[in-house]
């Protein structure tokens, strides 16, 4: 039986997973949490989702609930609560009361679901990721953040729309920080195999550019619709059904790290691993051009003041 709870199932992406997810085959039921105030509504979501997936003759199990004792024997525990980044809204922003709502569910899981795996969507989530892990107790495997995988498939859309080749063809991955600091990792770009590098000298394509573009893809699409939501959705889908079905594939999510990375320590950022049924099999080890490197080294220096600062604010409380 693999039962998924999504904390936070009245908001855009908590919504939106869990219909993503209610498709899955092997997801037996998905509780869609929510504080009190928002049950309703979320009772409300779980009807309209009923008839949508009726059309489609798939008979998901969708359990709304505002008690947390419901998460209990959950297999993974998504947390999509927060306050949303607003229009010129920098994450880092939201790092104090998202600290608090995160720090509170993750003792909620410890003592609910303590054999399940944390995945963290709240922003800023490299910061959030370290604050799930040390509030929950859990072992690094089983606390993982989304973000540079999201990164990573914006920056594959970039690419294959402007040469315009088919994204499938498009290996690429952006670590570091979600967020200003992100790192993409252009030299080991692959276009059907081919080093980005050649792309780039045939058809005059101007990097920084690309760069500049992919690191305001998240706030260009909330100055315009107010949120983010697709896209999300959807990496938060690839990831659940890389833990589910098991199936190892490298995807890059935030994790703490304890010097696997070019001797980063004592911070969470985006970095290549095996996603496994156990959550992080392993990291992968990065191969970084200097200036890659010099800036990975600067997402873990300015990630790592943000979560020193919330730790101690929040030992304070
Ligand atoms: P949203 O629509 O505003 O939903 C957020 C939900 O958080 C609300 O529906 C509410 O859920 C809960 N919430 C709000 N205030 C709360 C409080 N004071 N205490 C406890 N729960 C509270 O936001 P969204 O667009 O779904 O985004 C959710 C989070 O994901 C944000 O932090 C956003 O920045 C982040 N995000 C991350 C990524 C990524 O790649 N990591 C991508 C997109 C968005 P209930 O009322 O149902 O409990």
């Amino acid at each position: 039986m693999v039962k998924i709870t999504i904390i936070g199932a009245s908001g855009t992406i908590g919504k939106n997973v869990a219909f993503t997810l209610a498709k899955e085959d092997v997801i037996d039921e998905i509780v869609m949490y929510s504080r009190e105030k928002s049950h309703p509504k979320v009772t409300g979501e779980v009807l309209d989702m009923y008839d949508a997936l009726a059309a489609e003759d798939i008979d998901s199990v969708l359990t709304p609930s505002c008690n947390v004792e419901d998460i209990a024997g959950s297999k993974i525990v998504l947390i999509t609560s927060g306050v949303p980044r607003k229009d010129g809204y920098s994450r880092l922003d939201l790092a104090v009361p998202n600290a608090k709502i995160i720090k509170e569910y993750a003792q909620d899981i410890a003592k609910y679901a303590p054999d399940s795996i944390i995945l963290i969507v709240t922003n800023p989530v490299d910061v959030m990721t370290s604050i799930a892990l040390e509030y929950s107790g859990f072992e690094k495997n089983r606390v993982i953040g989304l973000g540079n995988h999201l990164d990573s498939l914006r920056l594959k859309t970039i690419l294959s729309r402007h040469f315009k080749i088919n994204s499938g063809e498009i290996h690429t991955r952006v670590i570091g920080e979600h967020g200003d600091h992100m790192v993409p990792l252009l030299s080991s770009t692959t276009i059907g195999g081919i080093p980005l590098k050649y792309f780039a000298q045939s058809e005059d394509l101007n990097l920084e550019k690309l760069v500049n573009k992919l690191k305001n893809a998240g706030g260009d699409i909330i100055s315009k619709k107010g949120a983010t939501e697709y896209g999300p959705s959807y990496a938060i889908g690839n990831l659940i059904s890389t833990i589910v079905n098991d199936t190892r594939k490298i995807l890059t999510v935030s994790t703490y790290l304890e010097g696997e990375v070019e001797g980063v320590y004592d911070v969470s950022l985006g970095v290549p691993v095996v996603l496994c049924k156990n959550g992080i099999q392993r990291i992968i080890p990065v191969h970084m051009k200097d200036d890659e490197k010099a800036e990975f080294f600067d997402a873990a220096r300015t990630v790592k003041k943000c979560t020193y600062k919330i730790r101690d604010l929040l030992e304070e409380d």
